[in-house]
């Protein structure tokens, strides 16, 4: 009896539990296999945060210093190569046109090629599937960043030309520096030198504002071009108005939009920061970003329909940690290797529809693609 008991177990019983619990554990597997879901769901909206300048040792230093960072909500994480095509040690004009366009370049070329023909940007292509458009940074924005989204020209250093094209670019949201760039040669601080009115001309289609106060104020129901500045911004500890509330006035304009828009947010000052190998300004400039990145995260969440992507252009300044302290939130021993831009890769995060695409080791170039794929979808 005892050993038909063991023989009904051993052929019987058993078999019935392992199928049982075989099927469980496969079934479990499949589970974990298939997260992160690749969905079939693609945003409506984008929006690209660029830490200009920012490496990874830049965000250890926020995480160490803020506790808990916006930066660390994502879940989807990658790094990006940021090489030029003809230069190692890629500028913001060369990353700007490969994170914009999909395409490399050369330093000093925005969106243009190596032989000079425009390269169509992520936002030109949001504005004709009758998308909103925003760019925003914290220096002028007729600077490479944003240029690069924006207009067409084989020098950076044209922001002259840069400007006139901004204007006929239909974005709906600019907000920055660089007045001077759109002043004729009378108008006290112009930079122009001739009679062109750019301001006039801006006027025709936007509220236009050079008095950050004015901002917050304005409706939410038209286009808003702000040049707070006659060049760049005040640093982020002396600006009255934060990149955040920037940011959330854009998103509360370009959200009015039915087809969904597009919006590029600069944290523009972490790279003179590294330039400068100033670790203050860059610690304060990395802490104004971040929360911009929590405000253009927090509207993904409630909005379900946004991307947010965070990258950096480069990195700055070689920078590294060599002593601080967690208890202390603080950064001892900042070092800085170079007073110019490094090859080191950057990293890139990623939230909302799609996301996952951007896990991984990619190219700079990917970023750019993989925006303009789904922004034409
Ligand atoms: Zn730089």
């Amino acid at each position: 009896m005892k050993n038909f008991k063991i023989y009904f177990y051993l052929n019987v019983i058993k078999p019935i539990w392992m199928i049982v619990g075989l099927t469980f554990l496969f079934n479990c597997s499949q589970a974990v296999f298939n997260s992160p879901q690749i969905t079939e769901y693609y945003p409506q909206n984008i929006i690209l945060f660029i830490g200009d300048g920012m490496g990874v040792s830049q965000v250890t230093a926020l995480k160490t210093v803020e506790g808990v960072i916006a930066l660390e909500k994502f879940k989807q994480l990658g790094l990006i190569t940021t090489w030029a095509d003809t230069n190692y040690i890629t500028d913001s004009a060369a990353a700007g046109t490969a994170l914009a366009t999909g395409y490399k370049t050369r330093n000093r070329a925005i969106s243009v090629s190596l032989s000079n023909e425009p390269l169509k940007t992520v936002l030109e292509y949001a504005e004709e599937r009758g998308k909103w458009t925003g760019l925003i940074t914290t220096k002028s924005i007729t600077d490479a960043t944003p240029a690069s989204f924006a207009a067409h020209v084989d020098n950076r250093n044209n922001q002259i030309e840069i400007a006139e094209q901004l204007v006929q670019s239909g974005v709906e949201v600019a907000i920055g520096g660089g007045l001077s760039y759109f002043l004729s040669a009378s108008q006290e601080g112009g930079r122009r030198t001739d009679e062109v009115d750019l301001i006039a001309e801006i006027e025709k289609t936007h509220i236009f504002i050079r008095n950050p106060e004015e901002l917050s104020d304005l409706p939410d129901t038209q286009g808003v071009f702000g040049l707070l500045a006659m060049n760049n911004l005040p640093k982020a500890t002396e600006r009255s108005l934060s990149l955040g509330e920037m940011t959330e006035k854009a998103l509360r304009i370009l959200s009015n939009n039915q087809n969904g828009f597009f919006l590029m947010v600069e944290g523009a000052q972490i790279d003179p920061a590294g330039h400068e190998n100033n670790y203050e300004y860059l610690i304060g400039e990395l802490i104004e970003f971040d929360k911009a990145v929590g405000v253009g995260l927090a509207f993904a969440e409630s909005d379900r329909n946004t991307l947010v992507i965070v990258t950096a252009d480069h990195e700055t300044g070689g920078f590294a940690i060599a002593g601080g302290s967690v208890k202390k939130r603080m950064i001892d021993k900042p070092l800085f290797a170079s007073g110019d831009h490094t090859a080191t890769m950057v990293p890139l995060f990623a939230y909302g529809p799609q996301s996952e695409l951007f896990e991984g080791i990619h190219d700079n170039t990917f970023v750019g693609k993989a925006m303009i794929e789904l922004i034409n979808r």
